[in-house]
């Protein structure tokens, strides 16, 4: 091996070339499973608007129909962190802590490819995000 190892990143926490790869797959996986689904619910959407039915039915359909939109509207900001996340990776900057720039690790990273902050940060904010809620 030559001597420039002493260039790369600790090994212990920090993404290896394979991992981000593996990463960014299951990123651009979730991504299109959502765009998918959400199409499918644009299409019975339409659908439902052609329906003539009479005055129950219709608020039936309203209310289903803004369920519905609500679901939607998660699935695009989901949509959205996933893209951020893709930009991440396009940047390199993918798997750093938005907050503290430390490593956020694969293991984390496997279980919530979205993450922006390492398991310190989160559990700073949340604890945080529980005493600003407090009683
Ligand atoms: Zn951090």
């Amino acid at each position: 091996m030559s001597a420039d190892v002493s260039e790369l990143p600790p090994a212990d926490e920090y993404l290896s070339e394979e991992e981000v790869v593996h990463l960014r797959g299951v990123l651009r996986e979730q991504i299109k499973l959502l765009i998918d689904r959400s199409r499918d619910n644009i299409g019975d959407l339409t659908e439902e608007q052609d329906v003539d039915g009479d005055q129950v039915d219709v608020a039936a359909n309203e209310s289903e129909r803004g369920h519905r939109l609500r679901f939607a509207d998660r699935e695009r900001k989901m949509v959205g962190k996933i893209q951020a996340a893709l930009e991440r990776v396009g940047e390199g900057e993918y798997g750093m802590c938005s907050e503290c720039g430390g490593p956020i690790g694969y293991k984390r990273l496997l279980a919530r490819p979205v993450a922006t902050l390492c398991i310190d940060c989160k559990t700073m904010a949340e604890r945080h995000e529980r005493r600003s809620w407090g009683s």
